[in-house]
């Protein structure tokens, strides 16, 4: 999808090409790209001349003679081309013949882009137009905090929706997020006066850059090529996940906000919240449970994976798929039985991972969404073999340089059995929000969850 820099980079490419030139024939190939009847489209713009090329948001404002005027928006996959007569494209759905001899041909391979005919006294109050707010540049910020601070949509939900801020894509709003260390995820309520002033200040210099560099790639453009720059040199942060960020090395996250990918790093943009959606993870024996109910002794609501593990055991379907894994007709989950089978070959934990896994992060997710006061702490000890990471906030990484002695303790039979399980656990000690080093000392770990709770805590202050 064409961002904004993109649209104007495009107008500024087509408006030498076309400007003073006369639409002397019009073919439309595909009726729906143009809104409203195609025949009258044809009829009131053949014979007037291109005078002028505007842009509002992401929309381009083609304007003709006689006060005529084309809305057009790229949408996908719309693209320009400027061809010799003759000359097509695969997915050309409109083609205008111009009076230098050329033709000027909308491509779509998805369709979803559009034409339409208006007037230059309405076309601002076209129904596509009348509710894009203005673009950064020249917001009134003002105006905007009133609607942000009683917003309780993301920050990059918030940004994205073109009635609050025009041109503003999936792109440069991850880009102007972390430039303005706002983490995407953080309710626009929660950004004060200062830092929407700066998102707004940092937005315009993006998109201005982005312009710029379109600007100078511009000079081998050639118009039959079409134009579809991405200014990828530009980016710091967008569709980075796992990468080191610029400024402080850590691992960049992905998730989703409201359906819409978004990378940020967790160290430069922290996530503000009232409540949070905390993970803990860690080796087998480290004393993760021991932290979880010291979480739970400070007010949190606690769940932990291997209970939500044991509660999806209970139920037919899954313990017939269980089974079916390891070859057995019992009417119920025969530990006995799958402990053989894995430490005969460990790929049966993968199978079994592979099934449980997905049914643990649905349950998680439930939990997620019931919207409470609380802090939510889980104890998912296989959190990045399960990928799980992207459902939580906070991670917190435990550590311990007493595990063998507590495991041995705990489990005098099991214990080489759970070391070895223990190997699938992917462990990132970069990715954590959060290291709690256990070593036994009990006092020491409830200073360490009092720190964290307050730490979260203080990050709305
Ligand atoms: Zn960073």
């Amino acid at each position: 999808m064409p961002e904004l820099p993109e649209v104007e980079t495009i107008k500024n490419t087509l408006l030498p090409h076309l400007k003073n030139l006369t639409i002397t024939n019009i073919e439309v190939l595909y009726k729906n790209t143009i809104i409203g009847e195609s025949d009258v489209f044809k009829k009131e713009l053949t014979n007037e001349k291109i005078v002028d090329i505007t842009r509002i948001g992401k929309f381009l404002i083609f304007h003709l003679t006689n006060e005529k005027i084309i809305i057009s928006h790229l949408r996908m996959e719309g693209k320009f081309y400027i061809l010799k007569k003759g000359e097509i494209t695969k997915y050309a759905k409109v083609i205008f013949s111009l009076s230098d001899g050329n033709v000027l041909i909308y491509d779509d391979l998805r369709c979803f882009g559009l034409l339409k005919l208006s007037y230059k006294n309405c076309y601002k109050d076209d129904e596509l137009l009348k509710n894009i707010a203005n673009e950064p540049k020249d917001i009134n910020v003002d105006l905007l905090f009133e609607k942000s601070k009683n917003s309780n949509e993301c920050i990059k939900t918030f940004l994205l929706d073109q009635k609050n801020v025009a041109g503003l894509g999936n792109i440069y709003v991850d880009e102007t997020l972390f430039k303005s260390n706002i983490n995407p995820k953080t309710k626009a309520k929660y950004i004060s006066y200062n830092e929407l002033n700066r998102l707004i200040k940092n937005a315009d210099e993006i998109l201005n850059k982005a312009i710029n560099l379109g600007g100078s790639t511009i000079k081998s453009y050639h118009p039959s090529k079409g134009v579809d720059g991405r200014f990828q040199n530009l980016l710091q942060i967008y569709d980075k996940k796992n990468q080191k960020c610029p400024n402080c090395q850590r691992n960049i996250r992905k998730i989703k906000v409201n359906g819409r990918g978004s990378s940020f790093c967790p160290n430069c943009q922290p996530y503000k919240n009232d409540s949070y959606n905390i993970a803990i993870y860690g080796e087998v024996g480290v004393g993760k449970s021991t932290i979880l109910n010291l979480f739970k002794e400070y007010g949190c609501l606690t769940f932990n994976a291997d209970e939500i593990v044991k509660t999806l055991y209970e139920d037919k379907k899954i313990i017939n798929e269980v089974n079916k894994i390891f070859d057995s007709d019992d009417d119920y989950i025969n530990k006995a039985k799958i402990k053989e089978k894995i430490l005969s070959n460990p790929l049966y934990v993968n199978k079994l991972n592979r099934l449980i896994h997905p049914k643990v992060k649905q349950e998680c997710l439930k939990i997620i969404k019931k919207s409470t006061k609380e802090n939510k702490v889980f104890e998912i000890p296989l959190l990045y073999t399960a990928k799980m990471e992207d459902i939580f906030d906070i991670i917190i990484l435990v550590k311990s340089n007493k595990q063998k002695e507590y495991l041995q303790k705990r489990n005098p039979d099991n214990y080489q059995f759970l070391l070895s399980i223990n190997k699938n656990n992917i462990i990132k000690e970069d990715d954590a929000d959060f290291i709690i080093e256990n070593n036994g000392n009990i006092n020491k770990l409830k200073q360490n969850v009092i720190t964290i709770i307050n730490k979260l805590k203080d990050r709305l202050n």
